[in-house]
């Protein structure tokens, strides 16, 4: 039965005369009535109007009126309603107020009827006379609504139901109006719940939007998947909705990168991990290929088997190209877009690896741009780029490709061959083949300021070959030696590093090194050569300098002179050597001039050109005759002529300041290099030592014969002493007698020794 509001308007108006057993069949079922409306009604839609309707159809009263407290209302229900012609609502609503905050304080459970000021006039012309209010209370007894059926005076006086009745009716539309007013609590929240969760999935799919991140998310027991709007965004593709196709899937992904991709998810998938993550690249819509960071999250069952798989796929182009930049900033030079240093380093240990793996050789080429500073320093730096470049594009062009090129630096660039043969000697002869073929190429003129100006410029190239054993570093050395090499041999030409260069220069480097510490470590000795006249009488001696090593391969053996000297005239090392030098003479001279039988003997010492040369020269001579009190007529100090013929009045200046100290200057092997007589003259000069070559070799009457014979007659007319060096036999001795020569020097009458030994022969 489902009554209607017209059937309740009628029957309100007589309820007195139903039968009972009617009138309740009619109240419940207008109960049946308010709960099917009630229930189904939406959350949008207000209660409190069915309710006050419900609730003057069940009690069969002229008022029906409903109030709930403030909390319980939803949006879109106020909190009052009245039903019944004779209640205009803001009346009712002032007494519901009352009612209800009443009914809340005192925890009211229960039916009660209105007495005395609460039965109010309810408009104008109306003033309650019976009424019966009902409190809906939640599980915990908590007030939340109240139900009030009433009638006025105009029915009193008619038949109206008794207050009993009404409580019993009031209190089953109560017990519905409650479940309702749960139920629709129950739903707002869920409401509410659901539309935050909404809110939350619509705003982190905002950011992710936002930020490039595209999510996905496969229920895997029927692979229904869901990708988001980016995901396919970031393939190029529309979004649609799509079944997770793992054949579709496997083709969008790079063929070099789908085994490692497809076993760090096999891995997952089967194993425990709720995480896994993989960088790879997959194919856009465009044709080429996305370099993304997946990042997955796998939901599994209670047994462990995985449910659902969700992720995020991130675009790594911005940071694949930062990182493309930084790598070619740190491996390749940026004017050439060659290989750096680093680079070919790398290459060459690979280039080592694969050498070693198939028995071929390879060779390393460093090459050297011939008089490039020069192109740079005149023509400007810009010019000096353009050949760079060039040089760069040639050399690629030139190479297979499993050839390097590169370039260090400056005007260094590297070359590294590779697959050469098996055979030492023929790979080195096919390296040095194309060593010339690229210094042919590199060699054709360049354009580099318009067509009218061609540029031709040579190269030097060192190459050193490999097989796998060597170390990289060793390798460079190498190529580096030979490139030296090829410009000693006049540039523009190959040279390929051998083994005995090489030794040269590790002896190079180690006697270097042995020299470095030879003075702390009390390594050098002065040994003495004497001086005769005609009678054969010591007049003087030549200090001549010894170094023995106490350490390296040459530990004990005596180094000469002629082997160290120039080395540690290259690298500096001969001045703080060459003031020990002076000091050690000075100290022995000082001991020959306090013997009576000695104190006659002259001491001479070589000094090289870079030791004369320096400004402390004069000053050291000084301070060391000084500092031992040897007389200084007593030092002789010898030049060679190529330190008396180099810079001038610089030279001159520093004789005649030796000359004041009161030390004799002799001219050294006189005859090898270029003094012209003319020279000699204004030079303070005390005496020339004739070299040995003219006096050891030659028939008497031959050139080296008549050599001699004009020096001595130059030295008379300039009055200058002349030491005939490297006297070896009486027939030497005769002959430089007879040409006119007075003192002597050389193993007949004693090889160079200890000190002790020239006194004993004095
Ligand atoms: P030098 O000044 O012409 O010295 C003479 C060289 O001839 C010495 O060689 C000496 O041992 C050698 N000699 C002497 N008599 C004979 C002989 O009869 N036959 C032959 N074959 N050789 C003879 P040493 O000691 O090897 O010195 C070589 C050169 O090293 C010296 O030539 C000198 O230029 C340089 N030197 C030696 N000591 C010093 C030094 O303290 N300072 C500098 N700057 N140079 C030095
Ligand atoms: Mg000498
Ligand atoms: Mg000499």
């Amino acid at each position: 039965m489902t009554p209607s509001p017209g059937a309740s308007a009628d029957n309100g108006g007589h309820p007195s005369n139903q039968p009972v057993s009617s009138r309740e069949l009619t109240r419940v079922a207008w109960l049946l009535d308010f709960s099917r409306r009630a229930f189904g009604l939406p959350l949008t839609e207000p209660l409190t109007p069915l309710v006050s309707q419900a609730v003057r159809s069940v009690c069969q009263s002229e008022v029906g009126a409903f109030w709930q407290t403030r909390q319980l209302a939803t949006d879109a229900s106020p909190v009052f309603a009245a039903a019944g012609q004779a209640a205009p609502a803001e009346w009712l609503a002032q007494l519901g107020t009352t009612l209800l905050a009443g009914a809340v304080r005192k925890g009211q459970q229960t039916a009660w009827e209105l007495s005395g000021a609460e039965l109010v006039d309810i408009s104008p012309a109306c003033h309650l006379t019976r009424a019966v209010a009902f409190p809906c209370c939640d599980s915990s007894g908590q007030v939340m609504a109240l139900l009030l059926a009433g009638n006025t005076q105009t029915v009193c006086d008619a038949a109206a139901a008794h207050p009993n009745d009404t409580s019993n009716a009031l209190s089953l539309l109560a017990q519905q109006v409650t479940a309702v007013l749960e139920n629709r609590k129950e739903r707002h929240l869920l409401a509410r719940e659901a539309h935050n969760a909404r809110t939350a999935e619509e705003r982190q799919s905002l950011v992710l939007r936002g930020s490039g991140i595209g999510w996905w998310n496969i229920q895997l027991r029927d692979l229904h998947a869901q990708f988001s709007d980016t995901w396919w965004t970031l393939l190029g593709r529309e979004p649609h909705a799509a079944l997770f196709d793992p054949g579709s899937w496997e083709k969008l992904v790079h063929p070099e990168d789908l085994e490692r991709v497809t076993a760090v998810l096999t891995r997952a998938l089967r194993g425990t991990d709720s995480q896994c993550e993989s960088h790879f690249r997959v194919h856009h819509s465009a044709g080429h290929y996305l370099h993304v960071l997946a990042r997955a999250s796998i939901l599994r069952d209670a047994r462990g088997n995985p449910t659902r798989f969700a992720g995020t796929l991130v675009d790594l182009t911005d940071c694949k190209k930062a990182e493309d930049q930084m790598r070619k900033l740190a491996f390749f030079d940026p004017l050439t877009n060659l290989p750096n240093r680093r680079m070919m380093l790398d290459r060459l240990l690979n280039s080592l690896k694969q050498s070693s793996r198939t028995h071929r050789h390879g060779a390393l080429m460093v090459l050297d741009l011939d008089r490039f500073k020069q192109l740079n320093d005149t023509r400007g730096h810009d010019v000096g780029d353009v050949l760079l470049k060039q040089v760069g594009d040639r050399l690629t062009g030139s190479v297979r490709e499993c050839d390097t090129v590169a370039r260090l630096g400056g005007d260094e660039y590297v070359v590294i061959l590779e697959h050469l043969d098996a055979d030492a000697g023929k790979a080195a002869n096919d390296a040095i083949a194309f060593g010339n073929k690229l210094l042919h190429i590199l060699g054709a003129p360049y354009y580099l300021e318009g067509p009218d100006l061609p540029f031709s410029m040579g190269t030097s190239m060192g190459i050193a070959l490999f097989n796998g054993k060597e170390a990289a570093d060793t390798l460079l050395r190498q190529a580096d030696v030979a490139l030296y090499r090829a410009k000693d041999a006049g540039r523009h030409t190959v040279r390929l590093f051998d083994e005995a260069a090489q030794r040269q220069v590790d002896a190079r480097l180690a006697m270097e090194d042995g020299l470095r510490r030879a003075l702390n470590s009390n390594e050098f000795h002065l040994d003495y050569q004497p001086l005769v006249d005609l009678a054969g009488q010591v007049i003087g001696a030549e200090a001549l300098l010894r170094w023995t090593p106490t350490e390296g391969l040459d530990r004990g053996l005596t180094v000469p002179p002629n082997e160290f000297i120039p080395l540690a005239e290259t690298n500096g090392l001969i001045l703080p050597i060459g003031r020990w030098v002076i000091a050690a003479a000075c100290r022995q001279l000082a001991q020959w001039q306090a013997g009576p039988e000695t104190a006659s003997l002259v001491l001479s010492i070589n000094v090289s050109a870079r030791q004369f040369q320096d400004a402390a020269f004069v000053d050291d001579v000084r301070d060391a005759l000084a500092l031992s009190g040897a007389h200084p007529a007593g030092l002789k100090i010898e030049l060679t002529e190529a330190v008396v013929m180099g810079n001038e009045p610089q030279t001159l200046d520093c004789m005649n300041r030796l000359k004041a100290l009161g030390v004799k200057l002799s001219l050294d092997d006189f005859g090898t290099g270029y003094s012209s007589l003319a020279r000699l003259q204004r030079l303070p000069l005390d005496e020339i030592k004739i070299d040995r070559s003219f006096v050891c070799s030659g028939p008497p009457g031959g050139t080296d014969a008549l050599i001699v014979s004009a020096i001595l007659a130059m030295s008379r007319s300039l009055d200058l002493s002349v030491v005939a060096e490297g006297v070896e036999t009486q027939q030497q001795l005769d002959r430089l007698t007879i040409q006119g020569c007075t003192l002597f020097q050389g193993y007949l009458f004693g090889s160079p020794s200890i000190a002790g030994r020239v006194m004993a022969q004095h």
